[in-house]
């Protein structure tokens, strides 16, 4: 097996590893947005999320929860971005299923991407196709 997180999860390479327990593991980015910037996947090698099998993703919300609330218990952490990007179109580089849990203070100087408003009736056009595509 390839992949940089299983073997991060096999302890092939090292990492500053926060949790693990028997299906997810959470360790720290090693170039961190913030300092504190904490990974969290599970251990199963998936790709990308919507791949994942039901059984992993409350395990992961429940270790993403634990994060934040371990974050937002330290100095200077005012907030917590959430990310999870699949496939590099979305900027994914390790291609194994993992949620960055990012710490935020207030005036960081972090920004978020920009938005850009919808044209007439276009919203509604949009939102139904998505509708009829979602299971
Ligand atoms: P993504 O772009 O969502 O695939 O994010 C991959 C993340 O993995 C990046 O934020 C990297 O900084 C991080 N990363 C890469 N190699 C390692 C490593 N050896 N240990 C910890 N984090 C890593
Ligand atoms: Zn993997």
């Amino acid at each position: 097996m390839s992949c940089l997180f299983c073997k991060i999860l096999n302890k092939e390479i090292s990492a500053d590893f926060v949790y693990e327990d028997e299906k997810v593991a959470a360790f720290l980015d090693i170039n961190p947005v913030k300092p504190g910037h904490v990974l969290v996947l599970p251990k199963i090698h998936v790709e990308q999320l919507h791949d994942l099998d039901d059984e992993y993703i409350l395990p992961v919300m429940q270790v993403i929860k634990k994060t934040m609330k371990a974050l937002l218990a330290q100095e200077n952490v005012d907030g917590i971005n959430i990310g999870q990007n699949n496939y590099t179109a979305a900027g994914q580089v390790v291609p194994h299923v993992h949620f960055h849990v990012i710490p935020r203070k207030t005036g960081d100087g972090h920004r978020h991407w920009p938005g850009t408003a919808y044209g007439q009736g276009e919203a509604a056009e949009i939102a139904e196709k998505i509708k009829k595509g979602i299971e």
